[in-house]
């Protein structure tokens, strides 16, 4: 589900782990991108989309793919790993039963 321990920790921090669990089971990923790693060489429907985020004079810190249900990470600070979080648990099959989402100030 990780390709990066500083990903799960943080989600850990600001999540129950009911949460996480609800992730694991949507059968969501999270990727952290390499240093210079653009999202286009993830392999992911935006390059097969032609969508040139990587372009962008400021690219996104974080995006999530919801055909792959995979979250992109350029920066893994709380609060992108928490935002792009919040996307993923939208495809949980049991939204109603997440307790309220805990920013990173908290
Ligand atoms: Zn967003």
């Amino acid at each position: 589900m990780f390709n990066d321990q500083r990903v799960k920790s943080v989600l850990e921090r600001y999540y129950p782990k009911s949460a996480i669990r609800c992730l694991e089971k949507a059968e969501m990923k999270f990727v952290a991108l390499q240093e210079r790693q653009k999202y286009a060489d993830a392999r992911f429907a935006l390059r097969r989309l032609a969508v040139n985020v990587d372009g962008w004079p400021i690219p996104p810190a974080g995006l999530f793919v919801v055909e792959e249900r995979t979250v992109y990470l350029r920066s893994t600070s709380a609060m992108t790993v928490c935002h792009e979080a919040g996307h993923a648990f939208g495809l949980c099959p049991r939204r109603r039963a997440l307790p309220k989402r805990r920013g990173p100030a908290d």
